[in-house]
C-alpha cells in the first residue's frame, strides 16, 4: 500500500482506496486514461488561474499609473499617491508569483502526461 496523490483534488489518499475519502472520485472504476484527463484537466486550470493572476496584477499596476496621471495636476507629481503605490506594488508582487507560479506548473516533473 502506498500513499498516492487524488487526481482529482490533489489531496493524499491510500494506493487501494476504492473511492477518495475527500472528494468521492470512483477511483477503482477509472482506467489510467480517465485519472491522466482528469489530472491533465486540473493542471490546465491551474495555469488558467496562474495566467489570470498575471493578467489583474497587470491591470491593477496599470490602474495604479492612470491614477497618479489623472489625480495630479501636473502628470507623474511626486511623491505618487498611496493608491498608486499600493497597486504598483501589490500588482508587482502578483505578477512575479504569477509568473513563478506559472514557471512552476510547466516544469516537466509538473506538468501531467
Ligand atoms: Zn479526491
Amino acid at each position: 500500500m502506498a500513499i498516492i496523490h487524488c487526481p482529482g483534488c490533489n489531496q493524499r489518499i491510500s494506493s487501494v482506496a476504492k473511492a477518495c475519502p475527500h472528494c468521492d472520485l470512483p477511483l477503482g472504476e477509472m482506467s489510467d486514461e480517465d485519472v491522466r484527463k482528469l489530472e491533465l484537466r486540473r493542471w490546465r486550470k491551474r495555469v488558467h488561474r496562474a495566467s489570470n493572476l498575471t493578467y489583474m496584477a497587470m491591470a491593477a499596476i496599470i490602474i495604479g499609473i492612470l491614477w497618479w496621471w489623472m489625480s495630479s495636476p501636473v502628470a507623474w507629481q511626486l511623491p505618487p499617491p498611496v493608491v498608486t503605490i499600493i497597486l504598483v506594488i501589490f500588482g508587482g508582487a502578483g505578477y512575479v508569483g504569477g509568473r513563478v507560479w506559472l514557471f512552476w506548473l510547466r516544469m516537466r516533473r509538473n506538468r501531467p502526461g
